[in-house]
């Protein structure tokens, strides 16, 4: 969760080279993290005002912690009635299934009763015996969600099925965010939501925008490597940011819907590099579950996603279209790969 990304350097330096107005960050509490917004030029305080509500309206529509929102109508409704819900939800539903599709459920929204029995992040937060996980990993299978385009319905057939939109909801808020901005008129800014980044518009010194990317090792704020981008999304998932330790072993938030434990691989982060926060979040997870060389493969093959992969070993490894873009800044950090 949170922080895996922070931006840098050229941030401040464009905050200076900017004579026409000052910009200004704001930072609100949304998520279950904090969720920051920069902005530039041409906006007002009813500008964050506005936008903070239009992302607290879709909080309160895909929380599954929030009791009156549509994602939890529909757990509630699980194995009982098919939930009516805003175009929205039924939107974004709609995708993170396409993506557990392509990925083969390595992203897969019904990870929902595992999500509550693990509480990672939570005071809760246990490892479960195992007959419990195999008794929720029954309801656990994306191909069971029961879509009515038509009406705009969403069916969960089993008692005891739960969505959670944690894996994607967070990118989809920052594309909103950055779509209402725009009609606003405000020209750039940098939408930050718990380490989701997203960069939009130009700078005045025409320079790419610079992503530090988190030391998965380190405290918040430490990177290992720079990467340039003129807009888009910027997203990690990651072992470091929610997790508790039994054992000596590392139980982290992402689960393998395959096994109902969190994914265990050699991989300690994913960043992915999307024009849209909705595909940088929804596919970070997947790839993370897919791991290395499945992730690097799945990545390549699509022409809108770049990746950059940590190892635990601390290798770097960056898919083609990032060879240029990606600064090195930490030697302890090499970039590796397979040839
Ligand atoms: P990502 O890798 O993007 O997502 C990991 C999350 O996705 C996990 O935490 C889990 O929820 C889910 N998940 C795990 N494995 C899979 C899988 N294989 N496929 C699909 N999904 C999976 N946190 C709080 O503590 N309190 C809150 O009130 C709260 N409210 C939230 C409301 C909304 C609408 C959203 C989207 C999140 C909320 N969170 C809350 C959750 C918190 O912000 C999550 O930690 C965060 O969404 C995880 O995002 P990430 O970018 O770190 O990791
Ligand atoms: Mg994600």
């Amino acid at each position: 969760m949170i922080l895996s990304v922070l931006l840098i350097g050229t941030v401040f330096f464009f905050f200076l080279s900017c004579r026409k107005t000052d910009p200004e960050t704001k930072t609100e509490f949304i998520f279950g993290t904090t969720c920051s917004i920069t902005l530039y030029s041409e906006y007002s305080q009813d500008t964050f005002t506005q936008v903070f509500s239009r992302v607290r309206e879709i909080e309160n529509k895909m929380s599954v912690t929030i009791e009156s929102s549509e994602v939890s109508e529909i757990n509630r409704m699980a194995g009982v009635n098919a939930v009516t819900v805003t175009s929205e939800t039924f939107n974004l539903i709609t995708t993170a299934l396409g993506i557990a599709e392509e990925t083969e459920g390595a992203l897969d929204i019904t990870v929902g009763p595992l999500v509550s029995e693990w509480g990672i992040g939570s005071e809760n937060a246990h490892v479960p015996p195992k007959h419990k996980i195999e008794k929720l990993l029954e309801h656990v299978d994306y191909r069971k969600v029961v879509l009515d385009a038509d009406n705009q319905t969403v069916f969960l057939p089993e008692k005891g099925m739960r969505i959670d939109l944690g894996a994607i909801a967070k990118g989809y808020a920052g594309d909103q965010a950055v779509m209402f901005l725009r009609k606003s008129g405000v020209k750039s800014g940098i939408i930050d939501f718990g380490g989701n980044i997203i960069v939009f518009g130009t700078k005045q010194t025409k320079e790419p925008w610079k992503v530090g990317i988190q030391q998965p090792d380190s405290n918040r704020g430490s990177y290992f490597g720079i990467l340039g981008l003129a807009e888009g999304a910027v997203v990690s998932s990651g072992t470091y940011e929610r997790y508790f330790m039994k054992d000596g072993i590392r139980f982290h938030h992402i689960i393998d819907p395959s096994t109902g434990f969190p994914v265990r691989n050699n991989v300690d982060s994913v960043t992915i590099v999307a024009g849209s926060g909705t595909s940088a979040d929804g596919y970070s997870t997947a790839v993370f579950v897919l791991g290395l060389e499945r992730g690097i493969q799945f990545v390549e093959n699509k022409t809108d996603l770049e990746a950059v992969f940590v190892t635990n070993e601390k290798n770097v490894y960056l898919t083609k279209g990032l060879k240029d873009s990606f600064t090195q800044t930490k030697a302890e950090y090499p970039i590796a790969s397979f040839e």
